[in-house]
C-alpha cells in the first residue's frame, strides 16, 4: 500500500522527525510513503498568494500566522539526508503546490530546479475563494458557480504540465455542498485531461477524516478516471505522524485492486 501524501509542516527537518512517519508507515502496511509540504510554508512561494490577501480577516491572519516560515533549503537539505539513509520503506519526497492559473510560470521556475521526487497540484482557491477552510465561509456564496469554476481551473491544473499528480480531486464536496446540475460531464472532461497529460490522482482519506465526507473520489469520477487509465494513488493527507496510513486500506479497497 501506499500512501501517497503526508504532511511533515509540524516538526523540525530532521531524520529524526521523518522516522516518526516511517514507524507509523510501517505500522499500518504501508510500503511506500510520499513526505512533502505545503508550498507556501516558503517565503519563495508567497507572491502566488497576492490575489488572497485583503479579502478577509480570517484569512489574513491565517496567513500570516501559517505562511512563508519554514526554510525551502532546509527542507532540501532534510531531503537529501533521508535520500543518504537506509528507512525500511520507500520514501518519496516532494512539494503540494496550490494552483493558480495566473501564475503557471511562477510556479515553473520556482519548482523546475528543485530536484524533487514529485509536485503534487492542488485546488485550494476558487478565484481567490479559500473553500476548505470553514463550513460557514460558505454562507451567501453561489454553490453553482463555486462547482464549475473549481472543476475548470482543476482541468486547467492537469493541462499545465506542471505537475505530476492532481490532489485530492473533487474536494470542493467537503462541507457536504452540492450543485443543482449533474457532475458528470466536470468529472469526465476531469478524467480526460488527467490521463491525457500523464498525471497520477489521489483517492484521498483526508477530508473524510476531517469532515465526515465520504472516502476519496466520488464513485462516478473514479469510474471515469479508471476508464481512461489513470493511476491512482491512495493518500491519507496526514498532517502528523499519527495519522499517517489512516483508512488506506478502505481507500484502496474502493479501487477495486
Ligand atoms: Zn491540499
Ligand atoms: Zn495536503
Amino acid at each position: 500500500m501506499i500512501d501517497a501524501h503526508v504532511h511533515l509542516e509540524r516538526g523540525p527537518y530532521t531524520l529524526e522527525w521523518v522516522d516518526r512517519f516511517v514507524q507509523t508507515a510501517v505500522s499500518r502496511g504501508i510500503q511506500e510513503l510520499c513526505l512533502l509540504e505545503h508550498c507556501y510554508m516558503f517565503p519563495e512561494f508567497l507572491p502566488m498568494y497576492d490575489g488572497i490577501l485583503g479579502q478577509s480577516a480570517y484569512m489574513d491572519q491565517w496567513f500570516a500566522r501559517t505562511n512563508g516560515h519554514r526554510d525551502l533549503q532546509e527542507y532540501l537539505g532534510l531531503v537529501e539526508q533521508a535520500r543518504g539513509t537506509q528507512w525500511p520503506i520507500q520514501l518519496r519526497f516532494g512539494l503540494e503546490v496550490c494552483y493558480f492559473p495566473e501564475h503557471e510560470g511562477m510556479i515553473r521556475r520556482l519548482t523546475e530546479k528543485l530536484g524533487l521526487d514529485f509536485l503534487v497540484g492542488s485546488v485550494h482557491y476558487v478565484d481567490g475563494f479559500a473553500f476548505d477552510h470553514r463550513a460557514e465561509h460558505w454562507a451567501g456564496r453561489d454553490v453553482d458557480a463555486l462547482y464549475r469554476r473549481y472543476f475548470a481551473l482543476s482541468v486547467q491544473l492537469a493541462q499545465s504540465r506542471l505537475f505530476d499528480g492532481i490532489a485530492h480531486p473533487d474536494c470542493i464536496k467537503l462541507f457536504g455542498h452540492a450543485p443543482s446540475f449533474s457532475r458528470s460531464p466536470w468529472y469526465e472532461a476531469l478524467a480526460q485531461a488527467v490521463a491525457e497529460n500523464g498525471l497520477y490522482a489521489e483517492q484521498s482519506t483526508g477530508i473524510a477524516r476531517r469532515t465526515g465526507a465520504p472516502i476519496g473520489m466520488a464513485p462516478d469520477l473514479l469510474t471515469a478516471m479508471q476508464r481512461r487509465g489513470v493511476r491512482l494513488l491512495t493518500a491519507s493527507d496526514a498532517h502528523a505522524p499519527e495519522d499517517v496510513g489512516l483508512w488506506i486500506p478502505q481507500a484502496q479497497a474502493l479501487l477495486g485492486s
